[in-house]
C-alpha cells in the first residue's frame, strides 16, 4: 500500500478498481507480487501478450494493403520479436521466480535487448532498439493503462487514473461507472475540477507522477476530503474508510435536515446561494440542496460534451429544460465562455490555432465577438427561452468597456431579428457581466453604468491578478483565494455595487468554501452562487453567523498582508462558529 497526495477538489472517498489511462512515457517501478498471486500475473501478463500480438498482426495487415509489403515486414519483425518464446520465457521466470510484477519484468527483458543491439556498434542493429522500446510500450500500454476511447464504453464501476483529463473527456465521464478519479496534473479551479463538482465525482488533481506505480485492476481509495489517493490499500485501511463514509452519510442527513429553513444568517438577513450548473441535468441538484436559483450556468458545455455543433434549438431546449426546474428563480445564463482548457471539437473540425498563452488568447467573450453567427446563435436562443422563467444575461471575462458596448449591440441587432420574425421574448432580461479580469474590478465605476449586475469570477480574478495558472499544479500552492489583492479587488467592486445599486454576487468557488462566508457577509456581500452540493454546508455557516460578527471578521482580516495569516484566522474563526462542521 502507499499513499499520495494532491488538491482535493470534489468531495467524497470511494474505493474500486482502477482504471488507468495510458500516459505517453511509462516509468515502470520495481514492483514485486505476493507469491500467491503470480499465477494471476502471469495469465495478466499472457493477455496483455496476446492483445499486443493481435494489434501487431493488425498493423501489419494494414500496412500491406495500403503500404505494399516492405512496410508490412517491418511489423511482421516485431511480431516474430514478441513472439519468441526466448524473451517471454525470460520474463516469465523473472515473475515466477522472483516475483516481478509483469510491468516491471517485461520492462527489464526488453530494455536489456535494447540495451545490447545499441552497443552493437552497428547503426542498422541500433535502430532495432527503437522497435523493441516500442514492443516495451505496447505491452505496458496493456498492463498499466486503457486507452481513452475505452472510457467511454465501460461496463462496471471503475476509478479513472489519469495524467490528465480534459474538460471535455470529463464531462463526457459516464457516471454509472465511474466512481471518482485522481489525475496527475490539474490544479484547484481547472474546469476539470470543477466539472468534478458538478458530476459529484470525488476527485483529486495535480498528484504529480503516480501512474506508473498502479497497474489497472488493482484496488485504489480516492479520498476527496484529504486530497490523498491510496494504491493498493491494506483491510484495516479499506475499514478506515468504511467507516469515514459512513460518518459523511450521518453528516448529509444533518445538514439535509436545514433544507426546509430558510437561508439567512443567524440575525435574519437573507442571503440568496444560487447553483453553479455546467448541464441542463444539474438544476435538479440545485433544487434539492434548496437553491434559490441558478447565479452561473456554464452553457459551454453544451459544446464540450457532443462533437456535434449545437444548433440555436439544441440551446433552447437546454435552457428551457433549466427553467422548468425554476420556473419563477432567477437563472443566469452566461454566454459561451470558450477557449483556453475548453476547446469544442465540433468548431472548426477542433483545429483551433494554438494560442502561445491560451489563458489570454482568443477565448470566452473574445471569441464570441469574433464570431457573430455563433455568438447571435446563442443570444436568440436564450431569448426565445426567456418567456419560460426569469432569464439574465452574462457576458464572461469582459475586460474593456468597448467589449461589453458591443456586445450589447450585437444583443439588439439580435432582438430586432427576432421582432421581425414575430418570434416571442421578454425584452426586459437582466444583462449582467462577470468580474474576473483585474481591469474589470478597477474600472468597476464606469462597469456600473453599462450592466444591470456584476458577478465576481474568483476562479480567473485570482489567475490574473496573481499570475498564476489556475490549472497548473506546479504554482497551485501560489493560487490564494484570501490574498490580500483578491480581498481588496473584491471590496472595491461590491462597494461600486451597493454605490450605484448595482446587485454583486460572488460565483468563483471561493464563495463555495465555507470558511470564506463570514468575511464576504462581512464585505457586504448577500448574494452567491456556489457549487450545488456545498449549498448545505455553507447554509449551515451562514445560520451560525451574525452580521456583527462578520463585519469584526472582515475588518480584522483586511489588517492581514499575506494569504496564509488570511486563511488561518479565517479557518480558526469557523471551528468556533460551527464546530460541528469539523468534528464529524
Ligand atoms: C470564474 O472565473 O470564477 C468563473 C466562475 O468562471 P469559470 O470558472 O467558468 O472560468
Ligand atoms: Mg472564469
Amino acid at each position: 500500500m502507499f499513499v499520495k497526495r494532491g488538491i482535493a477538489v470534489s468531495p467524497g472517498v470511494v474505493a474500486g478498481p482502477a482504471f488507468v489511462l495510458g500516459t505517453e512515457d511509462f516509468r515502470i517501478p520495481r514492483r514485486l507480487v505476493k507469491i500467491d498471486a503470480v499465477d494471476s500475473e502471469i495469465a495478466r501478463f499472457e493477455v496483455a501478450l496476446k492483445h499486443v500480438c493481435e494489434e501487431i498482426y493488425e498493423n501489419q495487415q494494414q500496412a500491406a494493403s495500403q503500404l505494399g509489403e516492405q512496410y508490412a515486414a517491418i511489423f511482421s519483425a516485431h511480431l516474430q520479436m514478441v513472439q519468441d518464446p526466448k524473451l517471454t520465457d525470460e520474463i516469465l521466470t523473472l515473475i515466477r521466480e522472483k516475483c516481478f510484477s509483469p510491468e516491471f519484468a517485461s520492462s527489464r527483458v526488453l530494455r536489456k535487448y535494447a540495451k545490447i543491439f545499441q552497443n552493437l556498434g552497428n547503426n542498422y542493429l541500433a535502430e532495432r532498439a527503437a522497435d523493441i522500446f516500442d514492443l516495451e510500450k505496447r505491452l505496458l500500454k496493456h498492463l498499466l493503462g486503457e486507452r481513452r476511447e475505452e472510457l467511454m464504453n465501460l461496463a462496471a464501476p471503475v476509478i479513472v487514473l489519469a495524467h490528465n483529463l480534459t474538460p471535455s473527456e470529463t464531462s463526457k465521464l459516464n457516471k454509472k461507472f465511474v466512481l471518482g478519479f485522481a489525475t496527475e496534473v490539474g490544479g484547484h479551479t481547472s474546469h476539470t475540477a470543477i466539472l468534478a463538482g458538478a458530476l459529484e465525482l470525488p476527485a483529486i488533481v495535480g498528484v504529480g507522477e503516480f501512474l506508473s506505480d498502479v497497474s489497472g485492476g488493482e484496488t485504489v481509495i480516492v479520498d476527496g476530503n484529504q486530497g490523498e489517493i491510496i494504491i493498493d490499500p491494506d483491510e484495516e485501511t479499506l475499514d478506515r474508510y468504511r467507516h469515514a463514509e459512513e460518518r459523511q452519510r450521518h453528516v448529509t442527513a444533518r445538514l439535509d435536515s436545514l433544507l426546509k429553513l430558510p437561508t439567512e444568517t443567524k440575525d435574519h438577513i437573507p442571503i440568496t446561494l444560487l447553483g453553479n450548473i455546467e448541464f441542463p441535468d444539474e438544476a435538479e441538484h440545485c433544487t434539492s440542496r434548496g437553491a434559490d436559483g441558478v447565479g452561473l450556468y456554464r452553457t459551454e458545455f453544451l459544446y464540450l460534451e457532443s462533437d456535434r455543433e449545437p444548433t440555436e434549438d439544441d440551446h433552447f431546449d437546454a435552457y428551457c429544460k433549466v427553467l422548468k426546474a425554476f420556473p419563477t428563480h432567477p437563472v443566469v445564463i452566461r454566454t459561451l465562455d470558450l477557449g483556453a482548457d475548453k476547446i469544442p471539437t465540433s468548431i472548426n473540425g477542433g483545429h483551433w490555432t494554438a494560442s502561445p498563452n491560451p489563458e489570454l488568447g482568443l477565448r470566452s467573450i473574445r471569441l464570441t465577438l469574433k464570431n457573430l453567427p455563433l455568438f447571435k446563435t446563442q443570444l436568440r436562443a436564450i431569448l426565445r427561452a426567456s418567456v419560460h422563467g426569469d432569464v439574465r444575461i452574462m457576458f464572461p471575462l469582459v475586460s474593456t468597456l468597448l467589449e461589453i458596448r458591443q456586445a450589447k449591440m450585437i444583443l439588439r441587432d439580435v432582438i430586432d431579428d427576432l421582432e421581425e420574425a414575430h418570434q416571442q421574448f421578454r425584452r426586459d432580461v437582466p444583462l449582467g457581466m462577470m468580474v474576473e479580469v483585474p481591469a474589470a474590478a478597477l474600472l468597476a465605476e464606469e462597469f456600473a453604468q453599462e450592466v444591470d449586475f456584476f458577478s465576481i469570477g474568483t476562479n480567473d480574478l485570482i489567475q490574473y491578478t496573481l499570475a498564476v495558472d489556475r490549472s497548473d499544479p506546479a504554482v497551485a500552492d501560489l493560487y490564494r483565494s484570501g490574498d490580500p489583492s483578491i480581498l481588496r479587488l473584491i471590496q472595491q467592486v461590491v462597494e461600486v455595487g451597493q454605490k450605484h445599486n448595482v446587485p454583486v454576487t460572488v460565483c468563483g468557488q471561493m464563495s463555495s468554501d465555507t470558511k470564506f462566508m463570514p468575511l464576504l457577509l462581512g464585505m457586504g456581500l448577500r448574494h452567491f452562487s456556489v457549487t450545488p452540493f456545498s449549498i448545505p454546508e455553507l447554509k449551515e455557516v451562514l445560520r451560525h453567523t451574525t452580521r456583527e460578527h462578520a463585519e469584526a471578521v472582515a475588518a480584522h482580516v483586511m489588517k492581514f498582508d499575506t494569504a496564509r495569516d488570511v486563511e488561518s484566522y479565517l479557518r480558526g474563526e469557523l471551528k468556533k462558529i460551527c464546530p460541528d462542521l469539523f468534528s464529524s
